[in-house]
């Protein structure tokens, strides 16, 4: 299933546009590159020449993990990228080997496992995909630049470019292109801009979730070892509801985050409400560990109200000539880590349309990004509609499948397999299918309880409690 050899290229057409250059824009130009003879990218902020936080990506200043089938897929657009991210000083460390992780009342089993991901903050990833991005000589960055309409033929069958402006207003200038790629994050205004060209408005399910995210850089104590690089406490849905990470990031620094669902979260950027409510985890080992760390920063907040999915998919009409990746079609509450490996698994299948031409791959596209979507949605749409709190339609079969899942997690505290399928379908690169086999089913069917909570997990420590070399 892993894709870790170059995408294809097949000549598509002369000019293609993407808009929104945060992960998902940056992959699928850079997938696009391979397709089109010149591609430009317009983003409405200004890039900093450096891992530096920007208005449009607030999020990248929380933990932000790429799954095994996003990093595959990275690297099969930008080949070699794994050598540049290692170049930075992150590393690639087995997620089960050197993560503790508590969930489902429970301590996980840890052993080395193929299941790899880079211990990297967010604005390093984009900025080292943005580096390879514009690295390449086809690609045109026009950013400080914001899209504000799409441009069509006299029929408004075929989108033929898009108009940007300075952010704030200014003169508008058109681009032209055979495909234009809407990357432009949530508040993507293609919904109304099509509505506004006669197209019937797109379908969209919300879910609300009102997670709320606090998270904190730490210089990580020289020397304290606790047993881990990374630490995930998190809640048994829906009886509990916070959840606590740490996430070991490049220059020896921890990036700390609390957060919960249902509005239990951080409300002010304040040291004793962050640690309080890090002491209120399920377990005392991400407070233990940061309360006397040394902070680096300030307290970053994020509210995330609902999942949003555009059914794109399902529209009788659609231009051509138009592609929606990324949160702009789907965003996903972060929690469950899926919004860039999403991203790049429709930037791919926009890539595998492409290639028998660029007319109809509009509709073959979204088509396929439907498909694609179906699976995450359920997985992340899942643990939430446990709340009874949380509105949604619950599909047929819910209560059952909650039930086998709670008892497959029971499994994962204690059985080896369990845990490496579980973390696999997790990272996308096993099907959820794989939790079904008669094997699995047979195991989780007779799965004891007990055994699950007999493991002690790592001790708490402090940096007061080890002395730091
Ligand atoms: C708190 C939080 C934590 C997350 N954690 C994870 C995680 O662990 N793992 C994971 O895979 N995902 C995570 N995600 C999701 C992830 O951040 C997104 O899925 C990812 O950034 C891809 O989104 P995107 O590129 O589609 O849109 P965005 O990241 O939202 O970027 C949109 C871009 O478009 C630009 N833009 C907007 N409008 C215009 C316009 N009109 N013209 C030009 N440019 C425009 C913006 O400036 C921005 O650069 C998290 C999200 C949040 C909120």
């Amino acid at each position: 299933m892993s894709t870790s050899n170059a995408l294809p290229s097949t000549r598509a057409g002369t000019h293609a546009i993407v808009y929104g250059g945060s992960m998902a824009g940056l992959m699928t130009a850079g997938l696009l590159s391979r397709h089109f003879d010149r591609i430009t990218l317009v983003e409405r902020d200004r890039f900093q020449n450096g891992p530096m936080p920007r208005k449009g990506v607030p999020q990248a200043q929380h933990v932000h993990g790429l799954l095994t089938r996003g990093m595959d897929i990275l690297a099969g657009i930008f080949p070699g990228i794994r050598e540049d991210i290692e170049a930075t000083g992150a590393e690639f460390l087995d997620v089960i080997e050197t993560t503790a992780s508590f969930g489902s009342g429970t301590w996980r089993p840890r052993f080395r496992s193929d299941v790899k991901a880079a211990s990297m903050s967010r604005l390093l990833l984009e900025w080292v995909v943005r580096q390879r991005l514009q690295a390449l000589p086809n690609v045109r960055i026009l950013d400080g630049r914001e899209a504000v309409g799409l441009k069509t033929n006299g029929e408004r069958t075929h989108v033929t470019g898009l108009q940007i402006q300075a952010p704030g207003g200014g003169q508008e200038e058109t681009l032209e292109a055979e495909l234009v790629v809407d990357s432009s994050g949530r508040g993507s205004r293609t919904p109304q801009w099509l509505e506004a060209l006669g197209y019937p408005r797109v379908e969209e399910t919300r879910i609300h979730v009102d997670v709320g995210y606090a998270s904190r850089l730490y210089r990580q104590p020289r020397g304290f070892d606790p047993g881990w690089r990374s630490l995930a406490i998190a809640p048994r849905l829906p009886k509990e509801r916070r959840i606590g990470i740490i996430q070991e990031i490049e220059d020896d620094r921890w990036l700390a985050l609390v957060g919960g669902w249902l509005g239990d979260a951080v409300s002010t950027a304040d040291d004793a409400a962050f640690l309080e409510f890090a002491r209120g985890l399920p377990q005392p080992h991400l407070y233990e560990a940061i309360k006397n760390a040394e902070p680096l920063g300030p307290i970053h907040l994020y509210r995330f109200s609902h999942h949003q999915r555009r059914h794109y998919e399902r529209m009788p009409r659609f231009p051509e000539g138009l592609a929606v990746v990324g949160d702009a079609f789907c965003s996903f509450n972060p929690i469950y880590g899926q919004g860039m490996s999403t991203g790049a698994m429709q930037a791919e299948a926009l890539g595998g349309c492409l290639r028998q031409g660029v007319r109809g791959a509009s509709n073959r596209y979204r088509r396929r990004a439907g498909e694609i979507l179906a699976g995450p949605w359920a997985l992340a749409t899942a643990g939430d509609l446990a709340f009874p709190e949380v509105e949604g339609k619950r599909p047929p079969g819910f209560d059952l499948m909650r039930w086998y899942g709670n008892r497959f997690q029971q499994l994962a505290g204690y059985d080896e397999e369990t845990m490496k399928t579980f973390v696999q379908v997790q990272h996308m690169i096993e099907s959820p299918a794989a939790m079904f086999s008669p094997r699995m089913v047979l195991k989780v069917l007779t799965v004891d309880p007990d055994k699950a909570t007999r493991n002690p997990g790592p001790r708490p420590l402090s940096i007061s409690t080890q002395r730091v070399a």
